[in-house]
């Protein structure tokens, strides 16, 4: 098997277990309100908070997974996207759907933080 073929294996696999994840997420919030204490109430809306970050970051996540795996159709997947150098496979086993290598990352990181 080559990495190329490992990688996408674990993209999918990835993919399969943050959809399975996402439906475990729609099971419907009204299930927990039969509670009608405020103080519960309070603590409902807080979880519905948390649930639309989480299910935010699942989406971003999804989208970058999804993103990824069109990549490896194509030569660039596995390139980072600043500076077009091969992305170590280390780092690729870890984060499939890495777009940058690790120092391009970290420049990236500090021109953000205005370092
Ligand atoms: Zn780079």
């Amino acid at each position: 098997m080559t990495k190329r073929v490992r990688l996408r294996e674990e993209l999918s696999r990835q993919r399969t277990s943050l959809l399975t994840e996402w439906n475990f997420s729609l099971v419907p919030p009204s299930e927990r309100a039969s509670y009608a204490d405020p103080a519960d109430q309070a603590s409902n809306d807080f979880e519905q908070d948390l649930t639309i970050q989480v299910r935010t970051r699942m989406i971003a996540r999804l989208k970058r997974i999804e993103r990824a795996l069109q990549l490896t159709q194509t030569k660039s997947y596995g390139c980072c996207r600043q500076c077009r150098k091969a992305i170590p496979y280390a780092r690729l086993t870890v984060q499939p759907d890495a777009l940058f290598c690790v120092s391009c990352l970290a420049r990236m990181e500090r021109q953000h933080y205005g370092h």
